[in-house]
């Protein structure tokens, strides 16, 4: 026990800079004070650098989030989307998530599946029900997976690693044409864990390891996670700087809001953000900021006094937009369809639609929502199919892309090329293509219709970009769609 405390010790002191944590909690009290500057053309130069795709600083962030003026409001709405349309274009990616298991040994109060909660039904999938519900998934289009574990001794990294094996091994015919449909990047959501563990995660393929900090601020966190290996914040502070050292370069942060200051959260976030790319060059590849939601046997959520309303959640997902330009943002299910449609508009690349959470929820719920078998409830049960065709109506092509990581634009390569907006001309390309495969072996008649209606005005776009033209792209990009036509798949630039 004493060894083993040592080595986590010494897996935590290493990331210090002049003996201190990157979260300073009065550090960011004050900034969150002090910057508070409503003049125009100073705010207004923050936003133009954040258009010129350069990472904030915290006065800026604290800045921007201390704005009270409506007009500004609106222009920062406004530079969320243009940041947006130069980094990732007209493009939204779309995942699913699997819950593998609701066995947990933490306890944190704000959540259904913490080990006190008798209300919650236990479960963990073994490799065939993995294997079941990754058909169900596949069946939908998806080509992308994020696998969540509850942190328990039986989905340790052994099963972990099985697990995401399991789902790569499935592959299934599509319903539409001749195609076959498989998963082709798994991310992960897991708890923290020791570099060797990591190593082992990275050597089983993963694409993203995402740690949420759920909040930054140490005593609310000390009061929200009484027991069990998650009541050690720094452990988790530092989950992503280990990943970094197991050679696993594309991670995600996030926050839990609800569980304390809107505005300080968003701080924590750039800190961290600003860490990771002082200490290993390369930022967080995405961003998320799930909003507290009801969950089984608690009455957490109508007790807590920070909720964030839908105007103060816009807001929010706004300023990390402008602080973090060059990073994916992520929006979940677990808001209602109008939010997600208002916030997707500022400034969001990735989404996820078909969402089941229980575990086992794809295969044997018919769709229908248990309370006692899920974290909590989702808001928005729209199919992949019904968002792909209100997203294309407005002009936006969905992207199944997963050729960054198989190509190796990961961590800082392709960090450079999202900055320099070069990355964006690649996924251009795959958007196309794999939206294509979509269209062909998954999508309903209408969705097909206008669907092709997005790829055409697409490729005439291709067409007349001489940067296509220059690098022979165009003719490449014309030669894999015709043989994704012809019924080839899973072809990438
Ligand atoms: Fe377990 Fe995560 Fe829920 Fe905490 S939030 S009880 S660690 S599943």
């Amino acid at each position: 026990e004493w060894a083993n405390q040592v080595i986590k010790q010494s897996q935590i002191d290493k990331y210090l800079i002049n003996g201190k944590d990157f979260i300073n909690e009065k550090e960011i009290s004050e900034k969150l004070k002090l910057c508070k500057n409503n003049d125009k053309n100073y705010i207004r130069n923050i936003i133009e650098k954040s258009k010129s795709i350069e990472t904030l600083t915290p006065d800026e962030v604290a800045s921007l989030l201390n704005v009270t003026d409506n007009d500004l409001w609106e222009e920062m709405y406004e530079a969320g989307a243009e940041i947006k349309r130069k980094v990732y274009d007209n493009r939204i990616v779309f995942f699913a998530p699997l819950y593998c298991s609701n066995l947990c040994v933490n306890g944190c109060k704000y959540c259904g599946f913490r080990t006190n909660n008798k209300e919650e039904k236990r479960r963990i999938l073994n490799m065939d029900e993995i294997k079941k519900e990754t058909e169900f998934v596949v069946d939908e289009g998806h080509k992308r997976m994020i696998v969540v574990y509850g942190e328990h001794p039986l989905s340790d990294i052994d099963y972990m690693c099985e697990s995401i094996k399991a789902v790569y091994d499935v592959k299934k015919k599509s319903p539409n044409g001749n195609g076959y449909g498989n998963i082709r990047r798994v991310n992960v959501n897991a708890a923290p864990m020791s570099t060797e563990d990591l190593v082992k995660l990275k050597n089983v393929g993963i694409g993203t390891y995402q740690v949420f900090q759920e909040t930054y601020n140490r005593n609310i966190y000390k009061e929200l996670h009484p027991f069990g290996p998650k009541s050690d914040y720094r452990w988790r502070l530092y989950a992503l700087h280990r990943a970094m050292d197991a050679g696993i370069d594309d991670l995600a942060i996030g926050a839990l809001f609800g569980l304390y200051d809107w505005k300080f959260e968003v701080m924590g976030l750039i800190y961290h953000a600003l860490d990771l790319e002082k200490q290993f060059g390369i930022g967080p590849h995405t961003i998320s900021f799930p909003r507290l939601m009801p969950a089984s046997g608690t009455s957490f959520f109508s007790d807590t006094k920070y909720l964030v309303n839908n105007d103060e959640f816009k807001k929010l997902v706004t300023v990390l937009r402008l602080a973090v330009p060059y990073t994916g943002l992520i929006i979940t299910a677990r808001e209602s369809p109008e939010v997600r449609d208002e916030v997707i508009n500022v400034g969001c690349t990735q989404i996820d639609a078909s969402t089941r959470i229980g575990v086992g929820g794809y295969s044997e719920n018919n769709g229908k929502q248990y309370k006692e078998k899920q974290q909590f409830m989702l808001g928005d049960t729209r199919s992949l199919d019904e968002m792909i065709k209100i997203l294309a109506k407005k002009d936006t092509i969905t992207s199944f892309c997963t050729a960054g990581y198989r190509c190796g634009r990961t961590g800082d390569k392709i960090m450079g090329l999202l900055k320099g907006c070069v990355e964006g001309k690649f996924c251009k390309l795959n958007a196309v293509l794999t939206f294509k495969e979509y269209l062909e072996d998954y999508a309903s008649p209408e969705t097909k219709i206008v669907g092709e209606k997005v790829i055409q005005k697409e490729i005439d776009e291709i067409s007349n970009l001489p940067f296509f033209k220059e690098h022979g792209l165009y003719n490449k990009l014309m030669d894999y769609y015709n043989k994704i036509s012809k019924g080839e798949r899973d072809v990438y630039l």
